[in-house]
């Protein structure tokens, strides 16, 4: 499995970047799952070594080429850095008021600078007229709509319902409702690739994925991995998480 962590800002020492790294880096060596810790941009450099067995992210990415804009965090220095991965569409910064066109242009930045996209989706909530599928299906028409086929097979897709984020095992989605998403994100990417291609595409499960709930989420659920965000950013949670997966 792919397993992102999402150090969001809940990182902001030097100190604890390193303790975290080096804690991936020790699971990683007795893990069959592929690691990446996505960690706010400026620790990319301080983290990257060529000796890594995990790899590095950016938690966003600017949607310009560079030149004359100050203080964008472009493609180039996410991936000059040393990240082959960045998220894209994260609902937290949806509601700073992203756009689809927005995520589109930040999109084709990273494809152009051999970054990996993790294009999250999800629904700010669940109605019984499953009015929520839509908005997936939007989401990923807004992104895969526009690329070409082979761009569309360089993305990863991380499923975020947003109401599960940030809350705990015990209130993330059950397997049923997630078996049921998987299977649908897989209809809809049917739609852009031809044949049996969108079933390569990995998706990701993201929302209070902890040590408790993690396996009996990845079972017989169709997710080729998480995304995680809080249990993510301390050692000890952390290492129960990927523990409990291995
Ligand atoms: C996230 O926001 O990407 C996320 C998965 O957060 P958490 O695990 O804290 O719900």
């Amino acid at each position: 499995m792919l397993i992102v962590s999402n150090w969001k800002a809940y990182v902001e020492s030097k100190e604890k970047a390193k303790a975290l790294y080096l804690t991936a880096q020790k699971l990683a060596k007795g893990s069959t799952h592929d690691l990446v810790l996505t960690v706010p941009a400026p620790y990319i450099g301080m983290l990257s070594s060529d000796k890594s067995l995990v790899a590095l992210g950016a938690q966003d990415v600017s949607a310009t080429l560079g030149g004359a804009t100050t203080g964008e965090i472009t493609a180039g220095v996410i991936a000059d850095l040393g990240a082959t991965y960045v998220l894209i569409g994260h609902s937290e910064r949806r509601a700073m008021g992203e756009t689809d066109e927005l995520l589109l242009e930040k999109t084709r930045h990273a494809l152009a600078h051999g970054l990996t996209p993790i294009l999250c989706v999800g629904e700010r909530e669940r109605d019984e007229d499953a009015r929520y599928l839509k908005v997936i299906r939007a989401e990923i028409a807004d992104i895969f709509g526009a690329l070409t086929q082979k761009e569309r097979m360089e993305i990863v897709i991380a499923y975020e319902p947003i109401w599960a984020i940030g809350k705990t095992a015990a209130e993330a989605i059950t397997k049923d409702d997630l078996r049921e998403m998987i299977s649908y994100i897989r209809k809809v990417l049917g739609d852009y690739l031809p044949g049996k291609a969108g079933s390569r595409i990995k998706i990701l499960y993201g929302g209070s994925a902890e040590a408790a709930n993690a396996q009996n989420l990845a079972d017989d659920t169709g997710i080729d991995g998480f995304l995680v965000g809080h249990a993510s950013a301390d050692v000890a949670n952390y290492t129960a998480l990927i523990k409990a997966l291995s």
